[in-house]
């Protein structure tokens, strides 16, 4: 792997979670913990606006997860 005369970009770095640019390669190299994918920047968009969509549905589905809900039915707490 030639990845000496890389230019990399960390475009986000929070909680174990890293989405690093390389524009040589043009690759966005996304990290989970140890776990490290390559993808071109297109998949990444694609995956950010399905992750996105997936959160809401998330949400929606898992009372707990969301805090306005908590906050006026505090009864529900155990
Ligand atoms: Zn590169």
């Amino acid at each position: 792997m030639n990845q000496t005369g890389c230019e990399k970009i960390v475009l986000a770095d929070a909680m174990g979670l890293r989405l690093i640019y390389c524009r040589d390669c043009n690759v966005v190299e996304f990290e989970i913990g140890a776990v490290s994918l390559r993808l071109c920047p297109d998949v990444v968009q694609r995956m950010a606006n399905m992750l996105m969509k997936a959160s809401l549905k998330l949400d929606r589905l898992t009372p707990t997860s969301s805090e306005a809900h908590e906050l006026s039915e505090t009864h529900v707490m155990h």
